[in-house]
Formats: structure tokens, C-alpha cells, sequence
């Protein structure tokens, strides 16, 4: 337990000359840590003044910034949680966050101004802030007036950093609530696991209003106080021009399928890095392969969620292998059936965790955060995992995604794995559907790639009835353009379930 403000822990590793640079890129200001100290300052004060107190929220929808970075860190400083919104979000989405976060400072890119301060005004707002990117980091216009000083508030060690909501991919994102002691534990393991020095050169394409790009890559550079080229967008042709003044990039799988499209990209424009990671959604094997045969890297991927940060990794010295996700950083693991029971090593079950890293609650869902906890202390994680002999550990699915047909138990990953292989398919997805005669039916959702044409669902249907058990061949298959998917690129299986249900 640290019982500190995560951001002096941050401060305490700036390098020692603050004039070098903390972030710079081809689209943000440049930025030394010295002017990340004192306008972060400026911004704490200006947040301070508007009458917000140390556990209040400070709800935040703006494009991707340095100013945000700055933001982020000004409400670590005053004790203020800070709650980032996903830039996707249209007003009525905005209002029902704004509505369950109920926070006291919203702030929103001056674009949106207008809707957002009509959506404050019901929730009881107190002050409406736009974020300008003019290079001084400031907040409507009030933080150039401010001071340059500011302390930093100090934490107990279970006072909230920031509410971050998770992806929705299963249903309506939940707010976990995260601790200054949470994040901290979470960035030291990670600092640790993946070997960060002061060397490193951190290019950050991710969106920083997910646990991915936020706790995960930028804590890994605040703690280390190394420069970050920060790209405001992922793009793979501008990822390719700053590989070779780089040394980490972390990204989401589909980053990587968009690299390998890019004929430049070989061992030469890597030949600076020394890491390469994927998480957030399974990494293909095929993918992986790839990267290592263009690149002479392996990706090393990791699994981790929104209300724990990073949980598993592949070793950073060991062997990095494909379709698994290494072994438990800082937790406390169990694989159980959904008794809580563990399951027989080897076997698939439940991914439990209990750790420093892991999460308060959902805010304002005192009953979904009870069913999620077992009673000592372990924290449901709802992936279904598989821990191989070699000690690694294989994450199958969610449990939520399970079908069970026929009373067997059918894991949607290993028919897509398998679908994948047919020559003209390009990527599938399996769901349930309910089923009169085996409670539940499999159904496949395939998109052919853009050479094939005329791909027939009996065909699909016949590859898999060749190879797989009868109750895993998939009752029906729609052939589709494109599988829906949410900002970090995740599969929305819901959308898909109901695309299924209207054909019943
Ligand atoms: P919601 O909880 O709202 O349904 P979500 O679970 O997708 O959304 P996140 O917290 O962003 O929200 O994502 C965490 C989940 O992402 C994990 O629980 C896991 O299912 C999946 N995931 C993360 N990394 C990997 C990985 N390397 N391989 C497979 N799945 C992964
Ligand atoms: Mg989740």
C-alpha cells in the first residue's frame, strides 16, 4: 500500500533535467516534464476554484490530447476523480453518463459546448470547461491566471483516482471505480514485468479514455519520466514514420493487422524497438506469425480488464507465445467453475482475481459489485480460462458468451479459430440463440475477404461438419460485410445475438 497521490509517485520519477521532453508528436504541442509540472498546477487550481472538492467527479469528453494527459493529472493533484467519456459518445449516451456520475466539473472540447452544458445544467453541474488546445494546456480561459504552484493533495489509500467505464461489450459500460493505491500497484507491476529505463522512447497511439491507453501505456511512461510521441489517432503509415525513434508501442490486435498492410513496414523501421505488446482483445496467432516473420519481434501479449488494469503477461525474457496470455502479474489467481469451486488443473473455468490492482466497485451498483466479489475478497472476472501444463495461461471466452447446446458446453472461440482457417474467410463470430429442442443453437456470423465472392453459408457449414462435433456445427450462418465493433476494436456480440434473434 502506497497511501500516496499517484501523481507524486509519478513526480518522483520525472527525470532529473525537467527541461527534456515528457510528450511531443506531429499533431500536440511538445511538452517538458517541467511544463507538465506547473500546468498541471495551473489547471488544479483553476479546478479547485470553481468550488470542487477532493471526491468529486470530473467528468471529461475531449479529443485526444496532451492538454488532456495534463488534465488528467491536474485531478490526481486536487483529489478530483477523474472520469474520461468515450470520444464516441453522442448527447444521449453523455446524458446518461453525466446523469450516473452525477460529477461536479464536466469538460467537453468547445464543439460540443453548446449540447453538454444543456445535459450539466439537469445533472447539477457546477462548472462547464472546455479544454482549448492551444499549447498552454488550458481550460476555458481562466488557467493562465492561475498558479503555478499547487500541492498535491494526499491520499488515503483507498480514495478514488478515477472512475473508468468499461467497454460495454456485454451490456451497458459499468464505472469501476479505481484508488490512487490501485493504479500505482498497477504501474509499478507493469514498469517491473516489461522492463522500462530511462532509454525508452513510448509511441502511444491509443484512445486515452480506456484503461488500455490510460493506465496501462501512459502510466508506464509517467513512471518511468521518458518521452512519449504521442499520436492523437492511430494510423498506421504515421505509426510507421515514428517506429524508428521509438522503443515501446503497445497496441490493440487490429493495430497490428493494419500494419502489416503497409508494405514499408520490416525489421529496418523497427530497428530501434525493444517491445512491442497487444491486449484489450484476443491477438490471432496468424497475426502474431505474421509480425514475426516481417519484423523479427514478437508481440508479446497481455490480458488485463478495466477494473484491474494489466492482470496476465507474456514474459518479457521467456518464450512470448501465440494465443496465450502469459502468466499472473500481481494476483491472486483461480480458475473455478461458476460455484466459485476450482476447477481440475487444466480444465476451463472462471478467471478469479484477488490483488492491490483490483477495483472498489461499480459506482452506484452496490448489487452488481456484490455478485462480482466471492467472499474472500476474489473478484469474478467472467473470462473463461484455460491454464495449459506449460504454466500459460489461455483465455477461451466469456463466460457470458458460453452456448450450451444440447448440454454441451461450446466455446464460440474454438469454432471461429477454427472458421478462420477456411480459405476465403476473412474473420467470424459465434453466438447463441435459443433453441426449442437444445436450449441453445450455435449461429455463425463469417465475413469473406475482399477477393472471395459468392461465399455460400452451406459451404461454411460443410468445412465445419467435416471437422467438428455436431453440436459445435452452427445451425445457421449469416454471410456479412463486417462484424460491429467498439472503439478498441472488441466484437459486440449483443448487437449480433439480436441480429439472430429477429430470424427466430
Ligand atoms: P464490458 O465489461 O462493459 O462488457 P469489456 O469487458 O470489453 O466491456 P474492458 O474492461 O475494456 O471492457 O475489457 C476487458 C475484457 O477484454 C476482458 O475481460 C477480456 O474479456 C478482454 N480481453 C482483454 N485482453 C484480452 C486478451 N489478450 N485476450 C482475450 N481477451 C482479452
Ligand atoms: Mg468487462
Amino acid at each position: 500500500m502506497t497511501n500516496k497521490n499517484l501523481y507524486t509517485l509519478f513526480e518522483e520519477h520525472f527525470p532529473a533535467d525537467k527541461s527534456s521532453t515528457a510528450f511531443e508528436g506531429p499533431d500536440v504541442q511538445t511538452y517538458s516534464f517541467e511544463q507538465i509540472g506547473t500546468q498541471s498546477a495551473q489547471m488544479a487550481n483553476l479546478l479547485v476554484n470553481t468550488g470542487a472538492k477532493p471526491g468529486d467527479r470530473v467528468a471529461v469528453q475531449v479529443g485526444k490530447s496532451v492538454e488532456a494527459v495534463i488534465l488528467y493529472l491536474a485531478c490526481l493533484r486536487a483529489g478530483l476523480v477523474y472520469l474520461p467519456l468515450n470520444t464516441a459518445y453522442k448527447a444521449a449516451e453523455i446524458d446518461y453518463f453525466v446523469g450516473d456520475a452525477s460529477p461536479a466539473i464536466v469538460v467537453c472540447d468547445p464543439s460540443s459546448l453548446k449540447e453538454i452544458s444543456e445535459i450539466s445544467k439537469k445533472a447539477g453541474v457546477l462548472e462547464v470547461l472546455t479544454l482549448d488546445l492551444n499549447g498552454h494546456g488550458s481550460l476555458s480561459e481562466g488557467t493562465a491566471a492561475c498558479s503555478v504552484k499547487f500541492e498535491t493533495v494526499s491520499c488515503a489509500a483507498d480514495d478514488l483516482a478515477a472512475i473508468l467505464y468499461t467497454s460495454g461489450t456485454t451490456g451497458r459500460s459499468k464505472g469501476a471505480m479505481l484508488t490512487h493505491d490501485n493504479l500505482a500497484s498497477n504501474a509499478r507491476s507493469l514498469h517491473k514485468a516489461w522492463h522500462f529505463d530511462q532509454q525508452d522512447v513510448l509511441l502511444h497511439a491509443l484512445p486515452i479514455f480506456h484503461v488500455h491507453g490510460l493506465f496501462v501505456a501512459l502510466h508506464c511512461a509517467l513512471l518511468t519520466g521518458i518521452k512519449t510521441i504521442f499520436l492523437t489517432k492511430f494510423d498506421a503509415s504515421t505509426v510507421l514514420d515514428y517506429l524508428p525513434k521509438s522503443t515501446v508501442f503497445m497496441g490493440v490486435p487490429t493495430f497490428y493487422v493494419r500494419l502489416l498492410s503497409e508494405p514499408n513496414l520490416s525489421s529496418g523501421s523497427c530497428r530501434n524497438m525493444r517491445l512491442f505488446t497487444a491486449g484489450s482483445a484476443p491477438l490471432l496467432e496468424e497475426t502474431f506469425n505474421a509480425f514475426s516473420q516481417r519484423t523479427g519481434h514478437t508481440i508479446l501479449e497481455r490480458y488485463g480488464m478495466t477494473e484491474a488494469g494489466m492482470i496476465t503477461t507474456n514474459p518479457y525474457d521467456g518464450e512470448r507465445k501465440a494465443g496465450t496470455v502469459g502468466f499472473p502479474l500481481d494476483n491472486d489467481v483461480r480458475i473455478t467453475d461458476d460455484t466459485g469451486k476450482p476447477v481440475p488443473e487444466g480444465e476451463i473455468g472462471i478467471l478469479e482475481i484477488k490483488g492491490p490492482n483490483v477495483f472498489k466497485g461499480y459506482w452506484q451498483m452496490p448489487e452488481k459489485t456484490a455478485a462480482e466479489f466471492r467472499s474472500d475478497g476474489y473478484f469474478i472476472t467472467g473470462d473463461m480460462t484455460r491454464k495449459g501444463d506449460d504454466g500459460y495461461y489461455r483465455i477461451v471466452g466469456r463466460s457470458k458468451d458460453l452456448i450450451i447446446s444440447g448440454g454441451y458446453n461450446v466455446y464460440p472461440k474454438e469454432i471461429e479459430s477454427f472458421i478462420d482457417e477456411m480459405p476465403g474467410i476473412e474473420e467470424s463470430a459465434i453466438v447463441g440463440r435459443p433453441h426449442a429442442d437444445f436450449g441453445e443453437a450455435v449461429i455463425a456470423f463469417v465475413v469473406p475477404t475482399a477477393s472471395t465472392t459468392n461465399l455460400q453459408a452451406t459451404d461454411v457449414i460443410a468445412f465445419i461438419k467435416e471437422k467438428l462435433a455436431n453440436f459445435k456445427v452452427p445451425k445457421q450462418v449469416y454471410v456479412v460485410d463486417a462484424l460491429p465493433r467498439n472503439a478498441m476494436g472488441k466484437v459486440q456480440k449483443n448487437a449480433l445475438r439480436d441480429r439472430a434473434l429477429e430470424d427466430m
